[in-house]
C-alpha cells in the first residue's frame, strides 16, 4: 500500500482565534484539489473549534497538540479525546519534544496519551527524537528506539498503521538547523526497521514517518525526495501562509 504523504503544521502556542481562522482559511485554499498528499494543522486548543469550522469542506485535517487518555475526570488542565471528537478534531500530536523537555512528559505518559487517542478514533502523531547531547554521545538510535517502542506499547497489529510517527531531532526544532537529508533518511529507515521488528514488514511499510525540525520552503523538496520520509511536521514555517503553501506544494 502506498503511503500518502502528510504535511502537518504545528502552530504551538501562537495565534489568537481570529488569526488562527485567517491562517486556517489560507491553508484550506492552498490545499484545494490536492489528491496525492494530506494536510494537517494543529492550532491551540482555544482555536480548535473555530479553525475546524473555517476549514470545513476542505481536505485539511485538524489536530490537537496533545490529548489526555481518559474520557473525563479530575484532570485539571487536560483535554480528553472525547472533547476533541466533540469539536471535530481528527488527529492529535503526542510526545512533542516541548512536552517532553519543558513539561516533563515521559514515555509512559506519552504511551497512555497515544492509547487514549486510538481508543477514541483520533489519529496519533507520535513525536520522537534525540537531543544534541544524545546525538553527540552516539545515542540517537537508542533514544529513538526507546521513545518509539515505549510510545506504541500495547498497540496491536490491527491498529498500528493508524499511527503516524514524526522524527524530530530536538536540536533541529526551532533552531534553523535541519538534519541533512541523508541524516534524516538514516533515522527514518531505522524507525521503519524497528517497526518491522515489532510488527511485520508489510505493516511497517504502511506507517507514515514525518520529518520535523526547521523544515522550510528551501529544504522541503530534498527531504521529501528521501524514500522513508513520508511528510513533514512544520513549526515556524507553518505560521506564515506563503511558506506553508510552498511546503504543501513540495515537488
Ligand atoms: C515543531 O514544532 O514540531 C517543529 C519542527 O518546529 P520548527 O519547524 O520550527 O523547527
Amino acid at each position: 500500500m502506498a503511503r500518502i504523504p502528510l504535511i502537518a503544521g504545528n502552530w504551538k502556542m501562537y495565534l489568537t482565534v481570529a488569526e488562527a481562522v485567517e491562517l486556517g482559511r489560507a491553508v484550506a485554499a492552498s490545499s484545494k484539489g490536492l489528491k496525492d498528499r494530506e494536510v494537517m494543522i494543529a492550532p491551540s486548543f482555544t482555536a480548535l473549534a473555530a479553525v475546524i469550522e473555517a476549514v470545513a469542506g476542505s481536505p485539511v485535517k485538524v489536530a490537537a497538540q496533545n490529548v489526555a487518555w481518559e474520557k473525563e475526570g479530575a484532570y485539571t488542565g487536560e483535554i480528553s479525546p472525547v472533547m476533541l471528537q466533540d469539536v471535530g478534531a481528527s488527529m492529535a500530536i503526542l510526545g512533542h519534544s516541548e512536552r517532553r523537555h519543558i513539561f516533563g512528559e515521559d514515555n509512559a505518559m506519552v504511551n497512555q496519551r497515544l492509547l487514549g487517542a486510538l481508543k477514541f478514533d483520533l489519529t496519533p502523531v507520535l513525536c520522537v527524537g534525540e537531543t544534541l547531547e544524545e546525538r553527540e554521545q552516539g545515542a540517537t538510535f537508542k533514544v529513538v528506539e526507546e521513545q518509539l517502542s515505549q510510545g506504541i506499547k500495547g498497540v496491536g497489529s490491527d491498529r498500528i498503521s493508524r499511527v503516524v510517527v514524526a522524527y524530530e531531532p530536538v536540536w533541529a526544532i526551532g533552531t534553523g538547523k535541519t538534519a541533512g537529508k541523508e541524516q534524516a533518511q538514516e533515522v527514518h529507515a531505522f524507525i521503519r526497521k524497528v517497526l518491522a521488528g515489532l510488527y511485520e514488514k508489510k505493516l511497517a511499510d504502511e506507517i507514515r514517518i514525518l520529518y520535523g525540525g526547521s523544515v522550510k520552503p528551501e529544504n522541503v523538496d530534498s527531504l521529501m525526495a528521501q524514500p522513508d520520509i513520508d511528510g513533514a511536521l512544520v513549526g515556524g514555517a507553518a505560521l506564515q501562509s506563503e511558506s506553508f503553501d510552498r511546503i504543501i506544494h513540495y515537488l
